[in-house]
């Protein structure tokens, strides 16, 4: 048997924890996706490819790491890992990544793994937390419930962490009536589940048939589905970046600050590193119209140019 393919039948043997039979009850991280693409999954489990499975073993292994590293860590307030959290009536469910207890408290913490640090926390993961906060607070209702994402990315050895998630009665209520809505639509293939677009979309399986686009406009299909994930993914790159790049320059500019107040520059290593005020004048436009027509319109030119729209 070759390499691969004994990785993958391996992979899709292994015993990662057992989430028990995900078309039986509505998960926490079933609530913050799509409800469309949640039914349908649960109505039968798509192919998932080697990448696919490397990419959830990975995540698993994210948690064993900091398994590993509360273990040996004592500073911590009781924890557990995966607790099972149950809502009282109806087939929803979280795992829990992480609970820690105190005498008042219980806070949760969801694991991410990432391949690039986002900004702020995605909405889905937004959602997913905040369920498991309101079904927590259901089963322990004496006690505050809080939350925070942890987010790593083990390629680069980063981390960030998003906090500050408290239980919200009005929001749990409105994950319940679309954890509902989920549980309705399994249970009657005949009800048309609501569609979430989102960035996940590019990598959806259940995307030529999806509602929220348009299927019966006539378009040329052309094969290039890594090109276009390619590029989705480099414009997510670069948003980070851009802010990566805006960030480091403040650091720069803070050096030269303090370590030449009076100056404009620093050495760092060979290179110097220096302020430089640049001028630039613009035009007010709108202005120039309004009170100069004639002149606005001798000097205004019009220009086009392309853009790639994707949607
Ligand atoms: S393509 Fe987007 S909106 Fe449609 S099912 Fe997939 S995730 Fe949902």
């Amino acid at each position: 048997m070759e390499l691969h393919e004994i990785l993958y039948q391996g992979l899709l043997n292994a015993d990662f924890g057992d989430l028990g039979d995900r078309s039986e009850y509505v998960g926490a991280s079933d609530v913050g996706g799509c409800p469309r693409k949640v039914v349908l999954s649960k109505l039968e489990e798509p192919h998932h490819d080697l990448a696919t499975l490397i990419r959830f073993a990975r995540g698993h292994l994210t948690e064993h790491l900091i398994v590993l590293a509360f273990k040996a860590s004592t500073y911590l307030p009781k924890w557990e890992y995966q607790r099972e959290v149950v809502h009282k009536q109806r087939p929803y469910k979280a795992h829990v990544d992480f609970v820690f207890e105190t005498r008042q408290v219980l806070a949760v913490m969801e694991v991410k793994t990432v391949s690039k640090m986002p900004k702020e926390p995605y909405d889905s993961w937004v959602q997913q937390v905040h369920f498991q906060i309101g079904l927590l607070k259901d089963a322990n209702p004496s006690k505050a419930i809080r939350g925070v994402v942890f987010a790593i990315d083990l390629n680069e050895g980063q981390t960030k962490l998003f906090d500050g998630f408290e239980y919200d009665s009005k929001l749990y209520e409105g994950l319940l009536l679309k954890a509902s809505h989920i549980w309705e639509c399994v249970q009657d293939p005949g009800v048309e589940p609501e569609t979430e677009k989102g960035p996940l979309c590019a990598w959806c399986p259940y995307r030529p048939s999806c509602p929220a686009y348009d299927i019966n406009e006539s378009i040329p299909e052309m094969p290039l589905e890594d090109e276009l994930q390619q590029y989705l993914g480099l414009k997510e790159t670069q948003k980070d970046l851009k802010a990566e790049i805006d960030k480091l320059a403040v650091v720069l500019k803070a050096g030269i600050e303090n370590g030449n107040p009076d100056g404009d520059r620093i050495r760092v290593g060979r290179n110097l590193v220096r302020r430089s005020v640049r001028h630039s004048t613009r035009l007010n436009g709108p202005a120039l119209k309004k009170d100069h027509p004639r002149i606005h319109a001798k000097y205004a030119t019009e220009t086009s140019y392309e853009v790639l729209v994707v949607e």
